[in-house]
């Protein structure tokens, strides 16, 4: 594929790993360990410019102002739940782009829910992300500033990282691995590989080669259908890759790694939320014995769809459950603040800043 970042005119030293960033610190004639010192201040005291990394000499941070960027960043809003346990941002990218990323606080620590593209190709119906299309790829850097600007602005660690907001991160798939590599890295955040997902709509050459680089992270698979023509009607990639195909990949990606596949399963009302959708979902996943996540569906206002009623959720589980597959319930969050993959972005595009900032902005 082409790519598709965008165009930098000053050089994206954040995107490089240490052994990057250290032959580009040695083109400039300094010695490895300056950019060792550059590398903690940018991924570890979390500096967002290169003058608050003071150990450096003066000739060299001028010589970085003018030359390299390390964040092009900008909060544009940040909404908190009623509970306080979800924050959600919107990023200003450097391009005038915005993304959106979720923070959320958990029992057994924070997670943050990251984007991975700018908008969305992939045209899932229920899906607010795919509206306008794919506008470009996010860089390492991005991703990893999502992380970094979260962690400032809540001043808490974050522990676990889920690439399941907007985008397709197989479509951006070496930028997300040098995401993950340097943000579980001990030179950086060092969050736990085990503590890191990434969902895919069901990319199978994207399973395999994330299977075969068996980097230690989970992986979640967007079902939400039990048969290939129930899943072409809400999920066009369904029309590339089939069900089969997608569960080879999974028992493939188990058998190289050791990690078990979890399934992610949007219950849209009359469409795939029937005690009968349940059976056969049951039927085709229980030799994998896999996780299955159930997300009643986040109505998007451009869709028509209606969110499955509880009854019918709590039905869907336990007749997963009965059949001996563990099913949970994805924990409603945020869905006052519009916490459904790409409905910020889209009401931001629609609103003014102030409109959007008017209501439950964070710290209040
Ligand atoms: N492209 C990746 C990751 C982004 S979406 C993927 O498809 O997995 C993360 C999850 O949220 C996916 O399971 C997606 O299908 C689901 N999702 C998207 N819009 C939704 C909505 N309006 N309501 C409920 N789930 C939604």
């Amino acid at each position: 594929m082409a790519d598709i970042t965008a165009e930098e005119t000053k050089t994206d030293i954040k995107s490089m790993n240490r052994q990057e960033l250290r032959a580009y610190v040695s083109g400039l004639g300094y010695p490895a360990y300056r950019a060792d010192q550059l590398y903690h201040g940018m991924h570890v005291k979390l500096k967002q410019s290169v003058q608050e990394i003071s150990n450096l000499p003066k000739d060299m941070r001028s010589f970085l102002e003018g030359n390299a960027e390390i964040a092009d960043f900008e909060t544009l809003a940040c909404l908190e739940s009623e509970k306080k346990d979800t924050k959600k941002y919107l990023f200003g990218l450097g391009d005038g782009n915005a993304v959106e990323s979720v923070w959320m606080r958990y029992r057994h620590g924070n997670s943050v829910c990251i984007s991975s593209q700018v908008g969305c190709r992939m045209g899932c119906d229920f899906c607010a992300s795919g509206i306008g299309g794919l506008v470009r790829n996010l860089t390492p850097a991005e991703m990893l500033e999502e992380v970094y600007a979260i962690t400032r602005e809540t001043g808490e660690r974050v522990s676990n990282v889920v690439i399941m907001g907007t985008g397709e991160p197989f479509d951006n798939f070496d930028s997300v691995v040098k995401f993950i590599e340097m943000v579980s890295s001990a030179d950086g955040l060092n969050i736990s590989r085990r503590n890191i997902t990434v969902s895919t709509c069901g990319i199978v050459p994207g399973i395999i080669k994330l299977a075969e680089l068996d980097l230690g992270v989970t992986l979640a698979v967007s079902l939400h259908a039990y048969s290939d023509e129930k899943r072409r009607e809400i999920m066009p990639i369904a029309n590339r890759y089939k069900i089969k195909e997608i569960l080879d990949a999974c028992a493939r990606y188990f058998e190289l790694t050791g990690r078990r596949v979890s399934f992610e399963y949007s219950l849209i009302k009359g469409v795939n939320d029937s005690e009968s959708d349940a059976q056969s979902l049951a039927e085709l996943l229980k030799k994998s014995r896999s996780h299955v996540n159930l997300i009643p569906v986040n109505p998007v206002k451009e869709r028509n769809f209606r969110r499955s009623d509880i009854k019918n959720v709590l039905q869907f589980q336990q007749i997963l459950e009965k059949k001996g597959i563990n099913a949970t319930i994805r924990r409603e969050m945020g869905s006052d603040i519009d916490a459904a993959c790409g409905q910020l972005r889209r009401s931001y595009g629609q609103n003014t800043k102030g409109e959007m900032a008017d209501e439950g902005i964070c710290g209040n």
